[in-house]
C-alpha cells in the first residue's frame, strides 16, 4: 500500500488552503477516487476530506430554481420532491447511474468530477494520454466500442461517464465553486472541455477549486423533461448512449426543445444543432431524425463505435416521439 496523509479541514477556506500543498486531492464520497487509488491510477500524497463541510442542503428559490449542495448524496438528490417535480430528467439521470449503495454514498460534486471509465485509463500498464500525458492512446487501436464519436482528438477519445452531467447540461445548470481567489460560478457548458491536446484536464476549474453547489435555473420546460439511457446490461452499467430532453409542442409544431446526449464525448454533449433544426419544425419522427442527423453530421466514429450514430438517432426519435405524443 502506498502511504498518504489524511486531513479533514473544518471549513471550506481551510480545504482550499490545504489543497495548495502538492499532491493533494479532495475526498468526498470516495466512490471513484478510492477505486482509482486501489488501481494505482490515483496516487495522492494527501487526501483532503471535505465530507464534513456544510454543503448537504437543497435550497429552493421563490422565483423558481434550486441550489443543490455539493455534498448532497445522489440518492437524496433524486428523491428531493422539488427536483423530481421540476426537473424529472435530473432525478431520472441520477437513478440511472450506479447502484443504490453507491448512490447513497456518492455526492453531487463527486458525480460531476468522476473520471472516465476508459479501460486503458484505469490500467497503468497501458498507454494513456489522460493518465500519463505523452504516452499515447491504446484505445484508438484497441477496445473503444464505448468511447467518443463527437468532439474527440487524436490524443484522447474518452467519454464523460456522468449521467447527471447530461441532465444538467440540458437545463443550463451552473456550478458554484470556491477557488484560490474566492467563490465563483461556471456554466456546466464551460465546466467540461474537449480533450484537445490536454486530455489530462477534465474540466476548466482552476486548480485546487472546491465545488460547493449546483444551481438549476428556473426552467418551466424542464417539468416535462426525461432522461433515457442505453447500456450493455439492465443494471449498474455506464451508458452506451443517453439523452436528456425537454420539448414544448404547440399546434403540432416544436416551439422549444432542449437535447443533451451522454456517452458520446469527453463532455456532456448539448445538441445545439439538433435544437436549431427542430424549432419551428413539425413534431414528427421525420423531423426528430433529421435533427439528430444534423447533430451527428460531425461524428467521427472509429472501427467499433459507429453503432452509436444510429443508437443516438433512434434514442432521440423515440424519446421525443413519446414526449410529444403525451402532449395534450
Ligand atoms: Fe487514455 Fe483517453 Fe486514450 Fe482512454 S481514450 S486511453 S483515457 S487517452
Amino acid at each position: 500500500m502506498r502511504p498518504f496523509e489524511y486531513e479533514r479541514p473544518e471549513d471550506p477556506a481551510g480545504a482550499v488552503a490545504t489543497m495548495v500543498k502538492p499532491g493533494s486531492t479532495y475526498l468526498a464520497g470516495g466512490t471513484n477516487l478510492v477505486d482509482l487509488m486501489k488501481l494505482g491510477v490515483a496516487t495522492p500524497d494527501r487526501l483532503v476530506d471535505v465530507g464534513g463541510l456544510p454543503y448537504r442542503d437543497v435550497e429552493t428559490f421563490d422565483g423558481g430554481g434550486v441550489r443543490i449542495g455539493a455534498l448532497v448524496s445522489n440518492t437524496d438528490l433524486a428523491r428531493h420532491p422539488v427536483v423530481a417535480a421540476a426537473y424529472p430528467a435530473v432525478a431520472e439521470a441520477v437513478l440511472a447511474g450506479a447502484s443504490g449503495q453507491l448512490r447513497n454514498r456518492a455526492t453531487v460534486g463527486g458525480n460531476l468530477l468522476q473520471r472516465t471509465r476508459c479501460r486503458y485509463f484505469q490500467d497503468v500498464t497501458k498507454a494513456c494520454n489522460k493518465r500519463d500525458p505523452g504516452s499515447g492512446c491504446d484505445a484508438r487501436a484497441g477496445e473503444h466500442h464505448d468511447l467518443a464519436i463527437l468532439g474527440a482528438s487524436e490524443q484522447c477519445i474518452a467519454t464523460n461517464p456522468s449521467d447527471l452531467a447530461v441532465a444538467l447540461s440540458m437545463v443550463d445548470a451552473s456550478v458554484q465553486y470556491l477557488g484560490p481567489h474566492g467563490p465563483a460560478a461556471i456554466s456546466v457548458h464551460d465546466l467540461y472541455r474537449r480533450p484537445g491536446d490536454r486530455p489530462d484536464l477534465d474540466t476548466n476549474l482552476p486548480p485546487g477549486s472546491l465545488i460547493t453547489g449546483v444551481v438549476l435555473p428556473d426552467c418551466p420546460l424542464a417539468t416535462g423533461s426525461r432522461y433515457r439511457k442505453v447500456r450493455d446490461r439492465a443494471s449498474f452499467a455506464f451508458a452506451a448512449g443517453s439523452i436528456a430532453a425537454a420539448v414544448d409542442v404547440r399546434d403540432g409544431v416544436v416551439h422549444d426543445v432542449r437535447i443533451a446526449w451522454g456517452a458520446v464525448a469527453h463532455l456532456p454533449w448539448r445538441a445545439w444543432a439538433a435544437e436549431r433544426a427542430l424549432r419551428g419544425a413539425p413534431a414528427t419522427a421525420e423531423s426528430f431524425a433529421a435533427a439528430a442527423d444534423a447533430e451527428l453530421a460531425g461524428a467521427k466514429p472509429l472501427r467499433d463505435n459507429g453503432y452509436k450514430i444510429p443508437l443516438l438517432r433512434n434514442l432521440t426519435v423515440e424519446l421525443l416521439r413519446e414526449m410529444t405524443e403525451a402532449t395534450p
